[in-house]
């Protein structure tokens, strides 16, 4: 058993609408994978050179000075990053109040504004904003993707109209005594690209006519350098596919709706807890990627006695500080 348990996370909600089982491992055993998947990394080390941007670093500084072993992930992120500042042309305009902010707030239900016994609203807001001309502050989510969000009318941005982390967080800033205008939502594309790799030698087809091999067909794999390069230029061609920057609105209707949706799943997740319940989802198993804890769940892998994984004090190590 993990510390924590009395603190509802949009994460957390997360992982039981994926899969209780999943919900169980993370939230009521504290188990998490040691090492993390790669858009898990790219996402971390993305958040942390905006941090840092915000804070007032250079980009170039920042960009030169992200490492990782997977130089081609690193490539990657360096040509993402380095872009970054292109979404906020009026950075001036903004007063940064605070970066990587928790809040704790209680959990209310929204038909008889009653708070929960059992459970507190917590999170963590990437950044919060005020207007030097208006004063309205806006809270911001840093996101990147895979997914095409670069129109108007995509599902991405229709979806954030009752995505619950903007509903948590509008109500977190409004804990923290902030009156909130909107949400900002500025989102990064993650390059899909991949290192190409050298064709095998006995699948390679030369032209008559030069000697050369077949477009599409390389002798060697692309260097570091050559991927970089390759990402920048797509990024510099599609600049409306590789970055977006929107305010996204509440109204009060919304935010009860979005709040009514916490409170209900929250109340499934306590009696799951007091029933001790659960069930697997095997749907959810390799809905994106492979599940962490597939050899757990397929082959009976105790995570307790395997090296792949570490098991937390506190179930939320995002909040970690934040004391229940
Ligand atoms: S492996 Fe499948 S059943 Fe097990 S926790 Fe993950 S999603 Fe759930």
């Amino acid at each position: 058993m993990t510390d924590g348990r009395d603190l509802i996370t949009i994460s957390r909600l997360r992982a039981d609408q994926t899969c209780s089982r999943l919900h169980w491992f993370k939230y009521v055993q504290g188990f998490r994978p040691v090492h993390l998947s790669e858009p898990l990394r790219f996402g971390i080390a993305a958040h942390d050179a905006i941090e840092r941007w915000w804070m007032g670093e250079d980009i170039v500084k920042i960009t030169d000075s992200i490492e990782g072993k997977d130089e081609y992930l690193v490539a990657k992120l360096k040509a993402t990053i380095i872009n970054y500042p292109l979404l906020w042309p009026d950075r001036d305009a903004w007063e940064v109040v605070g970066v990587e902010v928790p809040f704790k707030t209680p959990l209310i239900n929204p038909s008889t504004m009653n708070k929960s016994r059992t459970y507190m609203l917590a999170g963590k807001i990437d950044l919060i904003l005020r207007n030097k001309k208006t004063g309205d502050i806006f809270p911001v989510e840093h996101k990147t993707t895979v997914i095409d969000f670069s129109t108007e009318d995509q599902d991405y941005w229709t979806k954030l109209q009752m995505d619950h982390q903007i509903t948590a967080y509008w109500m977190g800033c409004q804990a923290l005594g902030h009156d909130v205008r909107g949400m900002i939502y500025d989102v990064l594309k993650r390059p899909a690209q991949r290192p190409l790799k050298a064709t095998p030698k006995d699948k390679r087809i030369y032209r008559k006519k030069d000697g050369g091999l077949y477009k599409g067909q390389r002798e060697i794999d692309e260097s570091v350098l050559g991927h970089f390069e390759r990402i920048a230029e797509w990024i510099n061609d599609n600049p409306g596919k590789a970055r977006a920057r929107k305010v996204i609105p509440r109204v009060e209707g919304q935010l009860k709706e979005g709040l009514q949706d916490i409170w209900d799943h929250s109340k499934r997740i306590l009696l799951a807890e007091k029933d001790g319940l659960w069930p697997r989802n095997p749907n959810a198993c390799h809905q994106f990627h492979t599940c962490s804890f597939w050899d757990c769940c397929a082959y009976g892998v105790n995570p307790a006695h395997d090296s792949r994984f570490e098991q937390l004090n506190f179930c939320h190590p995002e909040l970690e500080g934040l004391s229940t």
